[in-house]
């Protein structure tokens, strides 16, 4: 029976997020995936389908070992990156992956984005950089655990794209279109002039203010 699967509410959530992420101007056509998780499974996007297709009975559900436990559907293929994430982030129950474009012209220069508007603190104090590793692959997954770290909730992937991360998969989408619109100030207050940067005590303050769930020892 359809009805048995597990994670019913995780895979609403990630058939409801696709298609936001189309509306926010996050990603074209089936590009970016999202997950949410329940303990030591999570729900994510199905591979190759477009987000306004996708209903909670296509969404695969997967465990912390990668092992499809459920759905007919195969895991988007960047599914050992959001593992990799779960496996180290406890506080993490939702991740969203995109291409937004100003955030992805500067993961194609390697360039961190820098705290030159106040909602970087949805990420951190700045936005930092993975290194290149192919699309899908565990390589990929670690560098994006190492640059998030415990201290970050975004972070670029060079030459690829974005990765946002969040209690819930609601709070994941919104990180990821805080990342978009910061990289888009920076690219126009760059463009002319120097941005001013915004010193540590500020942005302290300003994650004491947004990060509270992390200051919760989750
Ligand atoms: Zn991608």
């Amino acid at each position: 029976m359809s009805g048995e699967r597990p994670l019913g509410s995780e895979r609403r959530a990630v058939s409801q997020l696709g298609p936001e992420l189309l509306e926010q101007d996050l990603t074209r056509g089936s590009g970016g995936n999202v997950s949410v998780r329940n303990g030591d499974r999570f729900a994510i996007s199905p591979s190759g389908i477009s987000y306004e297709e996708i209903t909670s009975e296509m969404v695969p559900v997967v465990d912390l070992e990668g092992t499809l436990v459920s759905g007919e559907y195969e895991p988007s293929n960047e599914m050992p990156m959001h593992r990799l994430i779960y496996e180290h982030r406890d506080d993490v129950g939702g991740v969203v992956h995109t291409h937004s474009p100003y955030a992805s012209t500067f993961a194609s220069l390697g360039e961190a984005i820098p705290a030159s508007h106040y909602l970087i603190a949805y990420a951190g104090k700045e936005i930092p950089v993975a290194g290149y590793e192919p699309p899908g692959t565990e390589a990929l997954g670690e560098l994006a655990v190492d640059a998030l770290g415990a201290d970050h909730d975004a972070c670029l992937l060079q030459n690829h794209g974005v990765i946002a991360v969040g209690e819930d998969g609601a709070a994941a989408l919104e990180t990821a279109v805080m990342v978009e619109y910061c990289a888009r100030i920076h690219y126009q207050a760059s463009a002319i002039g120097d941005p001013v940067i915004m010193d540590d005590d500020d942005l302290e303050y300003l994650l004491e203010m947004f990060g509270t769930y992390r200051q919760k020892g989750k």
